[in-house]
């Protein structure tokens, strides 16, 4: 631990950051921006809203110096955010902070991006992919995009170099779980991970029950019936995703169960919205207002001594203590803090 590193009321360290950098995106996954709430009417944030990348850094700067040392940038989809490299650049020059990655549903992510990406820093890289036939994908994404373009970004980053290129699907019964397993046969032996995510009741729009939530054992079960597997250990402690490597030397694959086995008691994660609102928890109603107070003029220590306080306060363990009412609550949407 850091000298100045700060545990929360359950004891946890803080560790990782999620930086929002758009509410925007070229998709409207159904589980995610439903096009019924997130159509053309809808209210997009203006540029002067968001938070600059100067302020990002300034608050990377911060939460560093509190013992964060992993980024990740997210939205809504991070590459529609115009010179993405100029942030990765500024946090990439932050000394304590040695991990910077993106999810991203790599449409945008040419050969070319995904070189100057890594170019500025960028380390690690999340490509979401939800299934593999055409006719799947598209009622998914709901635009009318195409597997092959998203494949093809899958190839673009495998081919620049970073230190790992991992594979997210979320799996929603009745939507994709006869793509599990075409998923897993495709991914095994490339060396990109492929990571099956539960359907999460984030927000209040996808319409979330538990009936459609496919459980991390009955994913296991469906590739182990024709991949055999067996679990491996964590690469670190707080690691999400639970790993099951292949009998046959074809690689590994991770499953998280952030609805069936909540892991919130190693939960070190804290995210930061477009507009600059601190969420201490992926379900939280609301966040706490870290653009007014950068804009307020308040300096570093000032800002230092709130992040304590509210790390130091935190309770959240929302998954753990889900519930049929919870459900219900207001909660902020995915689009807004990125997974
Ligand atoms: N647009 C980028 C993308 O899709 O990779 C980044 C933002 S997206 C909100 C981050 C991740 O959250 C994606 O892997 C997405 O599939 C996942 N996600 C979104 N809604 C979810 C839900 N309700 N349950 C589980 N995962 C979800
Ligand atoms: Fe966009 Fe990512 Fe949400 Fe899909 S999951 S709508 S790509 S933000
Ligand atoms: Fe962390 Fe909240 Fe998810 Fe629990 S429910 S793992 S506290 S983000």
């Amino acid at each position: 631990m850091t000298e100045s590193a700060i545990t929360d009321a359950l004891g946890r360290q803080l560790h990782d950051l999620r930086v929002s950098v758009t509410d925007r995106c070229n998709f409207r996954c159904v589980y995610c921006m439903p096009k019924e709430v997130f159509g053309r009417g809808y209210q997009f944030l203006a540029k002067k809203e968001l938070l600059t990348f100067e302020e990002i850094e300034r608050l990377v700067q911060i939460f560093a110096t509190l013992g964060v040392r992993k980024i990740r940038l997210t939205g809504g989809e991070p590459l529609v955010r115009s010179e993405l490299e100029n942030l990765i650049e500024r946090i990439a020059s932050i000394d304590l902070i040695t991990d910077i990655s993106l999810t991203t549903n790599a449409v945008l992510l040419s050969e070319k991006r995904a070189r100057s990406l890594r170019d500025a820093g960028l380390k690690r890289v999340n490509i979401s992919l939800d299934a593999l036939d055409d006719e799947t994908f598209k009622a998914i994404n709901d635009v009318g995009v195409p597997v092959q373009k998203v494949l093809d970004g899958i190839d673009a980053a495998a081919g620049a170099g970073f230190d790992s290129v991992k594979v997210n699907m979320v799996v929603k019964r009745g939507m994709n779980e006869s793509s599990i397993v075409p998923m897993a046969r495709y991914f095994h032996g490339t060396g990109n991970i492929l990571r099956f995510i539960e359907f999460m009741d984030v927000g209040n729009t996808n319409a979330w029950h538990d009936g459609a939530v496919v459980t991390a054992q009955e994913i296991v079960d469906q590739i182990n019936a024709e991949l055999p597997l067996e679990p491996i250990g964590a690469n670190y402690q707080g690691e999400v995703a639970k790993r099951w490597k292949y009998n046959d030397g074809g690689g590994e694959i991770g499953v998280i169960s952030s609805v069936s086995k909540p892991f919130c008691g190693d939960c070190s994660r804290t995210r930061l919205s477009a507009v600059g609102k601190l969420y201490t928890c992926l379900f939280a109603a609301d966040g706490f207002d870290l653009m007014s107070i950068v804009r307020s003029g308040a300096d570093n220590h000032e800002i230092e001594q709130k992040l304590r306080a509210i790390w130091k306060r935190r309770r959240d363990r929302y998954s753990e203590i889900r519930t049929v009412e919870s459900v219900l609550l207001p909660k902020v949407e995915m689009s807004h803090i990125g997974g």
